[in-house]
Protein backbone atom coordinates (compact mmCIF):
# COMPACT_ATOMS: atom_id res chain seq x y z
CA UNK A 1 0.00 0.00 0.00
CA UNK A 2 1.37 3.27 -0.92
CA UNK A 3 -0.99 5.28 0.34
CA UNK A 4 -0.97 7.36 3.41
CA UNK A 5 -3.26 9.06 5.51
CA UNK A 6 -2.87 12.05 7.36
CA UNK A 7 -5.28 13.78 9.58
CA UNK A 8 -5.06 17.39 10.77
CA UNK A 9 -6.81 18.33 13.90
CA UNK A 10 -7.19 21.55 16.47
CA UNK A 11 -9.55 24.31 17.02
CA UNK A 12 -11.85 25.83 14.34
CA UNK A 13 -9.99 29.00 13.18
CA UNK A 14 -5.97 27.18 13.97
CA UNK A 15 -5.43 27.30 9.53
CA UNK A 16 -5.50 23.34 9.12
CA UNK A 17 -7.57 23.65 5.78
CA UNK A 18 -5.04 27.01 5.39
CA UNK A 19 -2.05 24.83 5.67
CA UNK A 20 -3.18 21.95 3.56
CA UNK A 21 -4.29 24.41 0.94
CA UNK A 22 -0.80 26.04 0.81
CA UNK A 23 0.91 22.29 1.41
CA UNK A 24 -1.07 20.79 -1.68
CA UNK A 25 -2.22 24.14 -3.75
CA UNK A 26 0.51 25.95 -2.82
CA UNK A 27 -2.42 29.13 -2.10
CA UNK A 28 -3.23 30.95 0.82
CA UNK A 29 -6.69 33.11 0.97
CA UNK A 30 -7.71 35.56 3.96
CA UNK A 31 -11.12 34.27 3.54
CA UNK A 32 -12.32 30.43 4.12
CA UNK A 33 -15.94 28.93 4.23
CA UNK A 34 -15.59 26.87 7.36
CA UNK A 35 -14.81 23.30 6.11
CA UNK A 36 -18.20 21.54 6.08
CA UNK A 37 -17.62 17.58 7.96
CA UNK A 38 -14.67 16.05 6.57
CA UNK A 39 -13.01 16.00 3.44
CA UNK A 40 -9.61 15.30 2.03
CA UNK A 41 -7.04 16.76 -0.44
CA UNK A 42 -4.32 14.46 -1.90
CA UNK A 43 -0.53 14.64 -2.85
CA UNK A 44 1.97 12.39 -4.38
CA UNK A 45 5.11 12.41 -2.93
CA UNK A 46 8.43 10.52 -4.03
CA UNK A 47 10.20 8.84 -0.68
CA UNK A 48 12.65 6.49 -0.44
CA UNK A 49 12.67 5.91 -4.02
CA UNK A 50 9.31 4.84 -4.04
CA UNK A 51 5.93 7.07 -5.29
CA UNK A 52 3.80 7.82 -2.28
CA UNK A 53 0.17 9.42 -2.25
CA UNK A 54 -0.52 11.17 0.70
CA UNK A 55 -4.25 11.73 1.81
CA UNK A 56 -4.52 14.66 4.03
CA UNK A 57 -8.07 14.62 5.84
CA UNK A 58 -8.90 17.99 7.52
CA UNK A 59 -12.14 19.00 9.78
CA UNK A 60 -13.68 22.16 11.17
CA UNK A 61 -12.32 21.31 14.31
CA UNK A 62 -15.50 21.50 15.91
CA UNK A 63 -17.65 19.08 18.56
CA UNK A 64 -20.15 18.12 15.74
CA UNK A 65 -17.64 16.55 13.55
CA UNK A 66 -17.76 14.19 16.64
CA UNK A 67 -20.53 12.68 14.83
CA UNK A 68 -17.97 11.38 11.90
CA UNK A 69 -15.96 9.86 13.82
CA UNK A 70 -14.69 6.48 12.97
CA UNK A 71 -14.42 6.83 8.98
CA UNK A 72 -12.38 9.73 9.70
CA UNK A 73 -9.93 8.32 11.96
CA UNK A 74 -10.26 5.29 10.38
CA UNK A 75 -6.58 3.64 9.35
CA UNK A 76 -4.73 7.25 10.22
CA UNK A 77 -1.07 6.53 9.38
CA UNK A 78 -0.16 10.34 11.05
CA UNK A 79 -2.04 13.07 13.12
CA UNK A 80 -0.85 16.51 12.81
CA UNK A 81 -2.27 18.68 15.98
CA UNK A 82 -2.77 22.15 15.43
CA UNK A 83 -2.56 25.53 17.45
CA UNK A 84 -2.65 28.87 16.91
CA UNK A 85 0.60 30.89 18.26
CA UNK A 86 -1.65 33.60 19.19
CA UNK A 87 -4.56 32.03 20.71
CA UNK A 88 -3.86 30.42 24.22
CA UNK A 89 -6.94 28.30 24.30
CA UNK A 90 -6.25 26.40 21.22
CA UNK A 91 -2.96 25.31 22.98
CA UNK A 92 -4.55 24.13 25.79
CA UNK A 93 -7.51 21.74 23.63
CA UNK A 94 -4.84 19.86 22.15
CA UNK A 95 -4.81 18.16 25.10
CA UNK A 96 -8.61 17.27 24.23
CA UNK A 97 -7.87 16.32 20.19
CA UNK A 98 -4.46 14.27 21.44
CA UNK A 99 -7.20 11.94 23.87
CA UNK A 100 -9.51 12.18 21.12
CA UNK A 101 -7.48 10.88 18.46
CA UNK A 102 -5.88 8.35 20.88
CA UNK A 103 -9.45 6.77 21.68
CA UNK A 104 -11.40 7.15 18.05
CA UNK A 105 -8.37 5.41 16.37
CA UNK A 106 -7.98 2.72 18.69
CA UNK A 107 -4.62 3.35 19.74
CA UNK A 108 -2.79 0.38 22.01
CA UNK A 109 0.50 2.00 22.00
CA UNK A 110 -0.05 6.46 22.07
CA UNK A 111 3.27 6.71 22.67
CA UNK A 112 4.62 5.00 19.67
CA UNK A 113 2.29 6.31 17.13
CA UNK A 114 3.50 9.36 15.04
CA UNK A 115 1.61 12.78 16.17
CA UNK A 116 3.32 16.09 15.05
CA UNK A 117 2.27 19.45 16.69
CA UNK A 118 2.16 22.66 14.66
CA UNK A 119 1.80 26.46 16.09
CA UNK A 120 0.87 28.46 13.36
CA UNK A 121 0.31 31.71 12.09
CA UNK A 122 3.44 32.98 13.51
CA UNK A 123 3.67 35.97 11.14
CA UNK A 124 1.57 37.18 13.87
CA UNK A 125 3.09 36.57 16.58
CA UNK A 126 5.20 39.98 16.83
CA UNK A 127 3.08 42.68 17.79
CA UNK A 128 0.93 40.66 20.10
CA UNK A 129 0.35 40.30 23.74
CA UNK A 130 -0.26 36.63 24.62
CA UNK A 131 1.34 34.03 22.38
CA UNK A 132 2.05 30.64 23.09
CA UNK A 133 5.87 30.53 23.49
CA UNK A 134 7.90 27.53 21.60
CA UNK A 135 9.25 26.21 24.88
CA UNK A 136 6.00 25.76 26.53
CA UNK A 137 4.97 23.26 22.67
CA UNK A 138 8.38 21.33 23.15
CA UNK A 139 7.80 21.02 26.87
CA UNK A 140 4.08 19.27 25.48
CA UNK A 141 5.35 16.89 22.80
CA UNK A 142 8.33 15.35 25.14
CA UNK A 143 6.05 14.66 28.07
CA UNK A 144 3.73 13.08 25.87
CA UNK A 145 6.41 10.68 23.99
CA UNK A 146 8.45 11.85 21.08
CA UNK A 147 5.98 14.43 19.35
CA UNK A 148 7.67 16.36 16.49
CA UNK A 149 7.40 20.30 16.94
CA UNK A 150 7.09 22.76 14.20
CA UNK A 151 6.70 26.65 13.99
CA UNK A 152 4.58 27.56 10.40
CA UNK A 153 2.53 30.47 9.19
CA UNK A 154 0.61 28.81 6.22
CA UNK A 155 0.09 32.89 4.71
CA UNK A 156 3.44 33.30 4.19
CA UNK A 157 4.83 29.65 3.61
CA UNK A 158 7.10 29.26 6.45
CA UNK A 159 7.99 25.46 6.83
CA UNK A 160 4.43 24.36 5.74
CA UNK A 161 6.40 21.78 3.26
CA UNK A 162 9.02 20.96 6.42
CA UNK A 163 6.39 19.79 9.05
CA UNK A 164 4.04 17.51 6.11
CA UNK A 165 6.98 16.34 4.75
CA UNK A 166 8.10 14.98 8.66
CA UNK A 167 4.57 14.01 9.06
CA UNK A 168 4.84 11.85 5.54
CA UNK A 169 7.74 10.52 7.16
CA UNK A 170 6.58 9.03 10.01
CA UNK A 171 3.57 7.57 8.47
CA UNK A 172 5.57 5.91 5.93
CA UNK A 173 7.70 4.71 8.75
CA UNK A 174 4.77 3.42 10.82
CA UNK A 175 3.07 2.12 7.84
CA UNK A 176 6.24 -0.10 7.47
CA UNK A 177 6.23 -1.21 11.10
CA UNK A 178 2.64 -2.59 10.45
P1 LIG B 1 -9.34 26.05 10.18
O1 LIG B 1 -10.70 26.34 10.70
O2 LIG B 1 -8.44 25.51 11.24
O3 LIG B 1 -9.34 25.19 8.96
O4 LIG B 1 -8.68 27.47 9.79
P2 LIG B 1 -8.63 28.21 8.35
O5 LIG B 1 -7.61 27.57 7.49
O6 LIG B 1 -10.02 28.34 7.81
O7 LIG B 1 -8.04 29.62 8.78
C1 LIG B 1 -8.75 30.50 9.64
C2 LIG B 1 -8.33 31.93 9.35
O8 LIG B 1 -6.96 32.13 9.70
C3 LIG B 1 -8.46 32.33 7.89
O9 LIG B 1 -8.94 33.65 7.80
C4 LIG B 1 -7.05 32.23 7.36
O10 LIG B 1 -6.83 33.10 6.30
C5 LIG B 1 -6.23 32.62 8.59
N1 LIG B 1 -4.89 31.99 8.63
C6 LIG B 1 -4.61 30.67 8.48
N2 LIG B 1 -3.29 30.45 8.57
C7 LIG B 1 -2.71 31.66 8.79
C8 LIG B 1 -1.35 32.09 8.99
O11 LIG B 1 -0.38 31.33 8.99
N3 LIG B 1 -1.17 33.43 9.21
C9 LIG B 1 -2.20 34.32 9.22
N4 LIG B 1 -1.90 35.60 9.44
N5 LIG B 1 -3.48 33.94 9.05
C10 LIG B 1 -3.74 32.63 8.83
Amino acid sequence: RSLLKVIVLGDCGVGKTSLVNQYVFKKFREQYKATIGADFSTKELEMDERVVTLQIWDTAGQERFHSLGVAFYRGADCCILVYDVNVPKSFETLQHWHEEFIKQADLTEPEKFPFVLIGNKVDLEYGSIETVSEKKAKEWCASRGNIQNFMTSAKEDYNVDAAFLCAAQLALANEDDQ
